[in-house]
């Protein structure tokens, strides 16, 4: 960096700002680190949330991505009670909620996202919950041990998993998706249809094309959803799963360039050269993979969170690794990788001898996207070649039975 650093403040004890704050000192950074959380606990897996431990298969020890020990064994000033409030980016000052300053030289912004929702279905409201945060997962795991009907509001990742889990307690799950398919804006049709024959076939219903205009109370209690094409559904729990909100307010007010999330370069950094932004409030500009957009994944908030700490140290900036995902529902694995464009054809792959399902998206001969449901080893030759740029011969690739990798052309 072109000033010395002396001190690095960190905005958000989640996945991003705790993989930072470790790095640092995994780099031997021997300044200040100061990581500021407002959740009350430090950093810790989100992702169990919504599967292992919503079926009470996990312990919340389990989840942190260190233990307490840790930080000041580590010389990481770790407070999970305050909420940033301010920045005076002049005076290189941050402001919390209970008063307190912390100056910086570099500050990262890693405050992720919050869940959306709407006036109509009131998360305030007992028995309607979102699933962002550990206390949204404990409410959420009560109630739905005690539920019958389950209506989730979304078919996107949280509303599938948590499906998924929520019908191995017991309940009975029904999802409303406004689209007339699960996943259109994440995953091709081939497997947006194998995950919604599984969860038929667990007994979770679907309503496509609509969405829930009301919620009707005993009380306090919920009793059903109307929804917008007419029918009214049963319903004592209601979970909404509808998508995220980029926490960037703070760094809009701060003057800092911001459009749905806080606008960074290749290498995490915003547009003040002190301030970086990492994890799910990053909109990335013309990344290698693709369109400016954020990346709503921990192989994202990981791989932004080195890139910064080899800055902080000057080590060589590793280059961003191509994002990938991963989801479990039921015995399933779904695994994606690439960021494919409308450009991009999706090419289906069936197999006479093998389980699971292998969508690759190509680019003429190039692979630039790749998704597949209990196929790791497609998976891993796939996401291999695309961040390596590599080519595949298609006649290869449309024998069914054919190895991934014998398909495979040097570049
Ligand atoms: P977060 O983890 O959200 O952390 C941001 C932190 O900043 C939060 O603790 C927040 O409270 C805090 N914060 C915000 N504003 C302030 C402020 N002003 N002051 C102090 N602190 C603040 N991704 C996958 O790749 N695979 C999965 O299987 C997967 N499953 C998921 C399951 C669930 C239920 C959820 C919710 C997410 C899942 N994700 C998954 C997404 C993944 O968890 C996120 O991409 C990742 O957590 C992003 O990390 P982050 O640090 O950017 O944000
Ligand atoms: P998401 O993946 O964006 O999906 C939200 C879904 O809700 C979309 O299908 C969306 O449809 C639909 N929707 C939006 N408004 C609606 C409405 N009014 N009525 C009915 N449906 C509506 O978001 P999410 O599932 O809520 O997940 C939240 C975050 O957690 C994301 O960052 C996600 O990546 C992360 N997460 C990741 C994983 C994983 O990687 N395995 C697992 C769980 C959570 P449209 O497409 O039409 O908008």
């Amino acid at each position: 960096m072109e000033h010395p650093v002396h001190k690095v403040v960190i905005i958000g004890a989640g996945h991003a700002g705790g993989t930072l704050a470790t790095t640092l000192r995994q780099y031997k950074f021997e300044g200040e680190v100061t990581l500021l959380g407002d959740e009350g606990r430090p950093p810790y897996q989100r992702p169990p949330l919504s599967k292992a431990w919503l079926m009470g298969e996990v312990e919340e020890k389990d989840l942190f991505l260190k233990p307490h020990a840790y930080y000041t064994d580590n010389r990481i000033d770790l407070h999970v009670d305050e909420s940033v409030t301010q920045i005076d980016r002049h005076a290189r000052l941050v402001t919390t909620a209970s008063g307190r300053k912390f100056s910086y030289d570099v500050l990262v912004f890693a405050t992720g996202a919050r869940a959306r929702t709407t006036e109509v279905l009131d998360c305030q409201s007992e028995g309607v919950v979102t699933l962002r945060d550990m206390k949204d997962a404990s409410t959420l795991r009560e109630r739905a041990k005690q539920a019958k009907n389950v209506v989730i509001v979304g078919g996107g990742y949280i509303g599938l998993e948590a499906a998924a889990s929520i019908s191995k307690l017991g309940a009975s799950v029904s999802i409303v998706e406004r689209d007339a398919r699960l996943l259109s804006r994440a995953a091709s049709q081939a497997i947006a249809d194998a995950l919604q024959t599984r969860h038929e076939s667990a007994g979770v219903r679907f309503f496509f094309g609509t969405t829930v205009i009301a919620v009707e109370r005993d009380g306090l209690r919920v009793r059903a959803v109307r929804l917008e094409n007419g029918q009214t559904l049963d319903c004592d729990l209601l979970l909404v799963g509808m998508g995220v909100i980029p926490n960037d307010a703070l760094a809009h007010v701060a003057g800092i360039a911001c459009d749905g999330g806080i606008l960074v370069n290749t290498e995490s950094a915003s547009s003040d050269p002190r301030v970086f932004a990492i994890g799910d409030v990053a909109v990335h500009c013309a990344s290698r993979f693709g369109a400016t957009r954020r990346v709503e994944s921990i192989s994202n908030a990981v791989d932004q969170a080195k890139q910064v700490a080899a800055q902080i140290v000057g080590r060589p900036v590793p280059r961003l690794d191509v994002p990938w995902f991963w989801s479990d529902q039921y015995e399933l694995k779904v695994q994606m990788a690439g960021l494919p464009n409308a450009d991009s054809t999706a090419l289906t792959r069936t197999s006479t001898q093998a389980d699971g399902t292998t969508v690759l998206y190509m680019s003429g001969d190039q692979i630039v996207g790749v998704e597949t449901i209990n196929r790791p080893r497609d998976f891993m030759v796939a996401r291999t070649a695309i961040s390596r740029g590599q080519r595949l011969n298609l006649d290869i690739v449309r024998e069914p039975d054919a190895p991934l990798a014998s398909a495979l052309l040097q570049s």
